[in-house]
């Protein structure tokens, strides 16, 4: 029999990732005897969540087995293992869940999973929807992101995650290789390597059993990329997801809803520069836009926009003491550019030389010969320094769908 169980919030601050106890699952349901239907899935859901610990992640496996409530008993007994001894979840706030469904009814669980990805879903939610999908839930917050993983559907890419040996977890990784990854299958691989810190992004950080993961469109060149990374450390092993980052997944649905994705055509009515650096752009509406300094030259374009300026905003509706709400821009699409005019005096018709005004309608003097001349102000275009296009923030977002793969 089909079925699919997925687990959410397993890690902590402190220790442990929901992508490990995964890895842990696997393990030991295949020695049970299922078969896996596919990849597991490394889903991430709403990047805007606060209550998140990192990427908003949870996993979903999808397996043949005929006796499913003995499965869903070793899950849920790993789970309260997990949680005990690796990355002790409950004492940091952690809230794990696990779901479990059989395959029919993925089309309830498919709105759930749009949801889960632009909205706010309360355990309530969660739970009508296990009930109307004959799912087996266990625990408490996780269930969301459990059942919403097992609806996701769409586009998808791959991510390689290399676990560490116990002994290794909390010391530094270490790694000889410096090369561009990326270089070595582009664009089958893709989001390994910062081109503005010009150094490989491929390294987890903190104390979680995660070594490094490597990401790209095809597994294929992803496994064998791995081969380049060299390290004296001995993991414990790998797994390969399908996952939705690298999707825009999370513009599948917009809302103006506070923690929903937003993408506008808006006209630039007024534009400013704030103490730190951060632009705020107000549009026709009223409407503000923040585009933090850290994502660079999209925070320096967009301090380049006059009113009147057409643009494209790619958006996460955030709360504001402020201004009630406000949208923290991650992507612009500059589509018209205004003509940026600039009145000044006419030059001297005699000498060349700089005038001054004598008075409203009398026309100007030559500040250097003398010479009254009647004309009017003259009228000049100032080069506008941007170009239309697309501009994405430099802060990287597991969910972002790359430029090159739009
Ligand atoms: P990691 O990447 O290590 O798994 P994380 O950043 O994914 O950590 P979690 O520990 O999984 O963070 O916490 C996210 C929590 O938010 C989970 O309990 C999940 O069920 C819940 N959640 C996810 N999406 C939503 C949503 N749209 N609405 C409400 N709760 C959500």
């Amino acid at each position: 029999m089909k079925i699919g169980i997925a687990f959410d919030d397993h890690d902590s601050q402190i220790a442990g990732c929901t992508t490990h106890f995964g890895y842990s699952v696997i393990k030991a349901i295949l020695k049970k005897g299922a078969k896996l239907l596919d990849f597991p899935w490394l889903i991430r859901l709403n990047p805007n969540i606060p209550w998140k610990t990192r990427g908003n992640a949870a996993v979903a496996i999808w397996l043949n087995y005929d006796d499913p409530l003995t499965i869903f008993d070793i899950v849920w007994n790993m789970s309260l293992e997990y949680i005990e001894t690796v990355s002790r979840a409950d004492k940091m706030n952690r809230s794990p869940g696990i779901a479990m469904v059989a395959e029919s009814k993925t089309d309830v669980l498919n709105n759930l999973y749009i949801k889960a990805l632009t909205d706010v879903i309360t355990l309530d939610v969660a739970e009508k929807v296990a009930r109307k999908t004959g799912a087996l839930v266990r625990g408490k917050r996780g269930i969301i992101g459990s059942l919403a993983s097992l609806g996701f559907f769409g586009e998808f890419t791959f991510e390689m995650l290399v676990y560490r040996k116990p002994e290794y977890w909390g010391t530094a990784r270490k790694i000889s290789i410096t090369k561009n990854l990326d270089d070595f299958g582009f664009p089958s691989l893709f989001g390994n390597y910062d081109y503005i810190r010009r150094k490989l992004s491929i390294i987890s950080h903190g104390k979680d059993p995660v070594f490094y993961g490597i990401r790209g469109k095809n597994p294929v060149t992803v496994a064998s990329a791995s081969k380049l990374i060299l390290s004296d450390e001995k993991y414990d092993g790998k797994l390969m997801f399908k996952t939705n980052q690298g999707t825009d997944a999370h513009f599948i649905k917009t809302t103006k809803n506070i923690y929903g994705t937003i993408i506008k055509e808006i006209t630039v009515r007024k534009i400013s520069k704030v103490i730190g650096g951060d632009v705020i752009i107000e549009d026709e509406n009223g409407l503000k836009f923040i585009i933090y300094k850290e994502t660079g030259e999209l925070n320096t374009v967009t301090s380049f926009l006059i009113k009147g300026d057409k643009v494209r905003i790619w958006g996460d509706v955030k709360p504001s003491s402020i201004y009630g709400s406000i949208i923290d821009v991650e992507r612009i699409e500059i589509l018209t550019l205004e003509k940026k005019l600039m009145k000044r005096n006419p030059k001297c018709t005699h000498c060349g030389g700089p005038t001054e005004s004598v008075g409203k309608n009398k026309g100007f003097r030559c500040k250097r010969c003398g010479n009254l001349i009647k004309a009017e102000k003259e009228i000049n275009e100032i080069p506008r320094n941007i170009s239309e296009g697309l501009y994405y923030s430099r802060v990287y977002r597991h969910l972002t769908k790359p430029i090159f793969l739009l």
